[in-house]
């Protein structure tokens, strides 16, 4: 066998699982790495702490003295905490994250230093803005950028630095990064749905939105991944052959955790509880290999904090463990790809959820309320929220017959689709008798148990209701959850604006509240009908009927990134004030820009392994028949020899097909490749990527992968996807 891939079977088949213990229970040591509440009393005067709660609650802004105390604090916690450096955090319109340390150090003369870390190194840095993706705002403004401290979420220590989350802003002011469009959009749903709850109750003050994510990701253990250049550079396998069992038995979802697995988990789950990671849930998932991680749902902002620096933990962890923890959206053909869920709900500083039904008609009359906003607002965006998701790993799943399907449709489940139906019938647009208001009251009333009842759960649709908030699962596994929830919460504000816009207008005109409200909700729930849908999302029938209902059915990824460019997507961001026109179409040309870099890449790495490293090793193989033929063609003659080694002769002939086609394809891939970097648009060179690059991969996968079925195991070079998936 060849000896790399020999070395790393063996490697992978002698590892024995490192065992993890806490040494004390997790209240004890939850969130010591976290400059939270608890240390901002300790370490900080009441007047600086009272600051801060006020910029969380209500975004004011802190002023120098105070963030000079602030640092301060962070500071002497941070030294306690034995850290030595600090760095602002920040989410660049990558898929990750960026950090740049400085030390505390200070030199102060006479050889000696101190340790200082001041409000102005707490607040503002000055990373190089240059070498982050900027979509051209750059040579249209100003070259340099700066990160701008984020007081809603607390700072950690990771290893011995203190991480400072941040925004990442060019010096004009547009946004270069995905947390600052996100802050934007909470405040305006903030202030759009504290403006509708008034309706109901004067004393909501502030309205949150929570995100409860869902982290798949697949293990694979890293003697085997290292040694496959495709795992290594693109972190999805772009060659093999599919292994006989797979997922088919349905047999790994909710079953034993294997054990090395097992003490990977316990080492994240101990290490995220010090970072204040609320990991809750820990499963294994529908294909071999993939597990999932879910933590107690929070405020999204923090949410999406504490979503990428679990990321992070778990590709640390994972080496720990020898595994390769991937992240990819789909790196193996033929098993399920992975996503992230995005569990979404609003709720108001008076602890009640917007989105779950009451105990009485008033509260499930708020209820009504949001939910109709929350149809009208998909509908109305739907382009937008798959915009919101769309990237070259996330194109392998679109519309491939799992979790998203290429159009958005939202769930309800039967029992509360019949009854909002019934309800919407009872409502009209005249005053309602008394009567007609008590029949509305009683089906108002029963929506609680009906919710109760319902436990159908579609698992095709993208958008689902799930009792009392909503689950948006077409999320990329790699995503930031930043770009969706943008997109959620900023629909969900301008659609609340509209909705208190008409609800106002019928007031003037002299309509009661109530009555005004009912005839609105009637109106949002029958003008977003075409979004709603209970049946199977990846039929052919729903494919033609949503083309009917006019919903969007793009599924190539750069067509559906130029849908943050039109003019109604535009309207929508600078309306509630979230991005800019330049920021939108920057953020346009980034993605594109990255599309075609990651398939750029891939293609690369293909060509690599394909030219170097399989056909070299077939040619030898079928060499080794040649010589065999020969042989044989000697001791028994041509025509004997035909009787004993006739298809030998065919296998040498199967190769020679395979090699000589999956040569041309990448020659003419090539040559493909070589036309985007010849087009001066990012939009048409995604365009080309996807519809003449992209083909040749599966094209040559093909003849290689047919190949892998010829070649003799033990000269294959390559681990297979059953050693792949298999092994742990
Ligand atoms: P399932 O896999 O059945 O969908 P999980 O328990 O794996 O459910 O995940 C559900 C996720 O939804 C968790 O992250 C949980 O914290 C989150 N969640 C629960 N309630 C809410 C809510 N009101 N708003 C937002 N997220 C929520
Ligand atoms: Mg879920």
């Amino acid at each position: 066998m060849t000896s790399l891939r020999q070395k790393a079977l063996e490697l992978t088949l002698e590892r024995k699982p490192v065992i993890i213990t806490a040494s004390k229970k997790t209240s004890d040591y939850y969130g010591m790495l976290v400059f939270d509440d608890s240390k901002m009393q300790k370490y900080l005067p009441k007047e600086a702490y009272l600051a801060i709660k006020g910029s969380i609650d209500k975004g004011s802004k802190i002023d120098n003295k105070v963030a000079d105390m602030v640092a301060t604090g962070m500071k002497a916690w941070a030294i306690e905490m034995g850290a030595t450096h600090y760095t602002h955090w920040f989410q660049p319109l990558t898929e990750g994250t960026a950090e740049k340390h400085d030390s505390f150090m200070d030199p102060i003369g006479g050889g000696k230093v101190i340790e200082n870390f001041s409000g102005k190194l707490l607040v503002q840095q000055e990373p190089d803005a240059s070498s982050f993706p900027n979509g051209g705002i750059r040579s249209t403004f100003e070259a340099r950028g700066y990160t701008a401290w984020d007081p809603s979420s607390p700072a950690f220590i990771m290893d011995d630095t203190l991480c400072i989350p941040t925004i990442f802003i060019s010096y004009t002011g547009e946004l270069l990064d995905n947390k600052a469009p996100l802050l934007k959009a909470l405040a305006a749903v903030d202030k759009a749905a504290v403006d509708v709850c008034h309706y109901f109750d004067k004393d909501v003050q502030k309205v949150i939105s929570y995100l409860g994510w869902e982290q798949e990701y697949f293990l694979i253990d890293t003697a085997l991944f290292d040694i496959r250049p495709d795992l290594v550079l693109t972190d999805r396998s772009l060659l093999g052959k599919g292994s006989a069992k797979n997922q088919q038995l349905e047999d790994q979802y909710f079953g034993t955790i294997p054990e090395r697995v097992q003490e990977f988990m316990k080492e994240l789950e101990i290490e995220g509880y010090k970072l204040g990671l609320p990991l809750k849930t820990r499963h294994n998932e529908v294909a071999p290999n993939q597990f999932e991680v879910a933590p107690v749902y929070a405020e999204c902002n923090l949410a999406v904090d504490q979503n990428l620096l679990t990321m992070i933990l778990m590709r640390r962890i994972a080496k720990k463990h020898n595994f390769k923890c991937v992240m990819h959206e789909k790196p193996f053909k033929g098993v399920n790809g992975s996503g992230k869920h995005n569990n979404w709900s609003l709720g108001t500083d008076t602890g009640i959820n917007l989105l779950q039904p009451g105990k009485n008609p008033k509260s499930n009359l708020i209820f009504l309320t949001f939910l109709a906003n929350v149809f009208m607002a998909v509908y109305k965006y739907e382009d937008l929220l798959k915009a919101s998701i769309a990237s070259a790993g996330n194109a392998h799943r679109l519309g491939a017959n799992e979790a998203p399907p290429a159009i958005i449709s939202v769930f309800m489940g039967g029992q509360l689709t019949k009854m909002i139906d019934s309800i919407v019938a009872k409502l009209t647009d005249h005053k309602m008798s008394a009567s007609e208001k008590t029949e509305l009251k009683l089906d108002i009333g029963r929506i609680p148990e009906l919710i109760l009842d319902s436990t159908d759960r579609n698992r095709t649709s993208p958008f689902a209701f799930t009792g009392n908030k909503f689950e948006f699962r077409a999320v990329g596994s790699a995503a930031n959850c930043s770009s969706p929830m943008t997109v959620l919460n900023t629909a969900m504000a301008s659609t609340l604006v509209e909705f208190k816009k008409e609800v106002d207008a019928l007031i003037t005109k002299g309509t009661s509240k109530e009555d005004a409200l009912l005839q609105i909700i009637r109106k949002f729930f029958t003008e977003s009908k075409p979004i709603r849908f209970d049946g199977n999302n990846y039929s052919d029938e729903w494919k033609a009927e949503a083309k009917k209902r006019g919903l969007n059915d793009e599924g190539m990824v750069p067509k559906i990134l130029e849908l943050w460019n039109t003019p109604k997507a535009k309207k929508l961001f600078e309306s509630m004030k979230v991005l800019s026109n330049v920021e939108l179409e920057a953020r346009t040309e980034v993605k594109h820009e990255l599309f075609i870099k990651k398939l750029d890449i891939e293609a690369k790495v293909l060509t690599d392994m394909v030219m170097n490293q399989i056909i070299p090793v077939c040619i030898d193989y079928q060499t080794s028949l040649i010589e065999n033929v020969k042989g044989l063609k000697d001791i028994f003659g041509e025509s004997g020899m035909k009787e004993i080694a006739g298809n030998r002769i065919e296998l040498i002939k199967e190769m020679s097909t395979h090699i000589t086609s999956a040569k041309k394809l990448v020659k003419d891939m090539e040559a493909a490749i070589e036309k985007v970097h010849g087009t001066s648009h990012a939009k048409d060179g995604s365009i080309m990527m996807a519809t003449k690059v992209s083909p040749y991969f599966e094209q040559i996968r093909d003849h290689i992968d047919a190949l892998e079925g010829i070649v003799d195991d033990a000269k294959w070079p390559l681990p297979k996807y059953r050693e792949l998936l298999f092994i742990r």
